[in-house]
């Protein structure tokens, strides 16, 4: 396809906008309703979108395209990268801001979605229900037996958006709530009747459960290692709805049986488990995943959706497109 060199006189009437992946309805009425065009093509593969990409004033994209360098290069005439969704995991930040490429996307949309996921996955692994619905299904009837929460501690580690809210369900379901992160939490903390703790080992020691609301790179290390594996107190339920990065999982593989633990989780290593390890550990009786469904509800993909739309209009004016 023959590329456009644009002029700097954009406007809505030429403005090009590509949208690459599926999207709420609510995106495309609000963007129409603007006067702005749309190129919607939820399938397009690769290498058509790098064929197609120097067109392109803005693209928008939820977590199936992958917008890195070769697609930011080869996208001369993009201006405005639009994520519809909580994170830019997908997309190449530092190449973007490089070329002075504007990013929106739409943080926080999908907070009450991602704390109620969590408090059924923390609920899960304190009572034995995904195995006794199963259990029926199957034709047993026989009692299966679990922990109480009230009066457990539970650990928070990141208490931003998703972990100070879940410490208030916490907080309701009478548990003792301490968290730990690496902003100072303090005053929030003790506001609410949540004790802050200094280090991770404290947090890990202390808690009956620790659940995991981090904003941490793929290429991080883990926060939870071997060493914190072997503090733990036994029968200590890890609940994981932000990344699965954040626990060395070759290490709990190594301590789950001889510390009781019980992982309860919606993100992995790899989605869906890939290395022997990951498969052993999906494997196990303790152990339960969800195939990443936080942020899968009506109403926060709709949320992401108008979120991600008046972001995005507002970056079409501010490149000097007037609607
Ligand atoms: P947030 O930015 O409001 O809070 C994250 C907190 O983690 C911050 O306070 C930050 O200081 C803290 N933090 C970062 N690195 C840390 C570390 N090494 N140790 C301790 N604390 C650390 O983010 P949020 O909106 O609450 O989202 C939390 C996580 O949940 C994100 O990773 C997000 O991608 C994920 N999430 C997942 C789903 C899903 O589908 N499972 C849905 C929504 C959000």
């Amino acid at each position: 396809m023959e590329t456009i060199e644009r002029s700097n006189s954009i406007n809505k009437e030429n403005l090009k906008l590509l949208i690459t992946d599926p999207m709420d309805n609510v995106m495309l009425q609000m963007l129409q309703e603007r006067g702005i065009k749309v190129d919607y093509k939820p399938e397009i593969d690769r290498n058509s979108l790098l064929n197609e990409i120097p067109n392109y004033d803005v693209v928008v994209v939820r977590s199936r395209t992958k917008v890195d360098k070769e697609i930011i290069e080869r996208g001369k005439n993009l201006k405005i990268i639009a994520r519809a969704g909580i994170g830019l995991d997908n997309i190449d930040v530092d190449e973007a801001e490089k070329r002075g490429i504007k990013i929106v996307y739409a943080p926080g949309a999908s907070t009450d979605s991602a704390v109620e996921l969590t408090i059924g996955l923390m609920i899960l692994g304190a009572r034995p229900i995904f195995q006794g619905i199963s259990m029926v299904k199957s034709g047993s009837f026989k009692k299966l037996s679990g922990v109480e929460l009230a009066g457990k501690t539970i650990g928070i580690v990141g208490f931003g958006r998703i972990g100070t809210k879940v410490a208030r369900v916490c907080q309701a379901l009478d548990m003792k709530v301490i968290a730990y992160d690496v902003v100072d939490i303090k005053e929030r903390a003790h506001k609410m009747g949540v004790i802050p703790v200094n280090t991770i080992d404290e947090l890990v020691t202390e808690s009956n459960v620790i659940s995991f609301h981090v904003t941490v790179g793929n290429d991080a290390k883990p926060i939870v290692t071997e060493e914190h594996f072997k503090q733990m107190k036994e029968g200590t339920i890890l609940v994981n709805t932000s990344r699965a990065i954040a626990i060395d999982g070759k290490a709990l593989l190594k301590y789950i049986d001889e510390r009781k633990l019980t992982l309860v989780t919606d993100v992995f290593w790899h989605e869906p488990p890939k290395e022997d390890w990951e498969i052993q550990l999906a494997r196990h009786d303790r152990v339960l995943i969800t195939p990443h469904i936080g942020a899968q509800t009506k109403e926060a993909q709709y949320r992401v959706a108008v979120m991600t739309t008046k972001n995005l209009i507002q970056a079409i004016q501010e490149i000097g497109v007037s609607l």
